[in-house]
């Protein structure tokens, strides 16, 4: 016998609200929902500074680094329904850069959690800042929200779009200008 997964009562408690738990085509379900939603929610358990270990590399590259369309998953804190969508990454180095996935485990890290977009979008940004210390980071994000497109309100095609900088990006607009255009804004 497997040990059950934590949440796998409370989904079998979500369940029989809606359906018949004894049907043996349920008999799995809430083992399955609860590893998905655990693997979903892993970001708790983790720490930008540990993802991104040693792969900090020096470096005299000095203009933007973009990583662009990193996909994410996530859920609304509110209505714990999913939200999907896009980050665009930026930042000019300062004597160092960072291993290209490692920006893509930061965004992960932070989707993988109950959130808010705009808590997100500054979260992201200050982990990069604080692993990294670059001159500037800057955060673009579009994200689909269910809880929006799909209920409530019902508009399928409306994304939220935040955005959020540090440094040099901050200070100086024309380079904020030239991050938005690459990121396709
Ligand atoms: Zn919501």
């Amino acid at each position: 016998m497997k040990a059950p997964y934590k949440t796998e009562q409370n989904f079998r408690e979500i369940l029989k609200n809606f359906d018949d738990l004894n049907d043996p085509r349920l008999k799995d379900t809430p083992r399955r929902a609860a590893k998905a939603y655990e693997e979903l929610l892993d970001g708790y358990g983790q720490d930008p500074v540990g993802l991104v270990g040693n792969a900090i590399y020096s470096s005299s590259m000095d203009d933007i680094v973009m990583m662009k369309n990193i996909s994410f998953e996530s859920f609304c804190e509110h209505h714990m329904i999913a939200i999907a969508g896009y980050v665009t990454l930026g930042y000019i180095p300062n004597g160092a850069i960072i291993g290209a996935s490692k920006l893509a485990r930061i965004v992960d890290c932070f989707a993988h959690r109950f959130q808010l977009q705009e808590r997100m979008t500054m979260e992201i940004a200050d982990a990069l800042q604080s692993v990294l210390n670059p001159k500037g980071v800057a955060v673009y994000m579009d994200g689909q929200h269910f809880c929006i497109s799909r209920r409530g309100v019902r508009k399928q095609e409306a994304s939220l779009v935040t955005r959020y900088f540090l440094g040099e990006f901050r200070q100086n607009p024309a380079l904020r200008h030239e991050f938005l255009i690459s990121a396709g804004e």
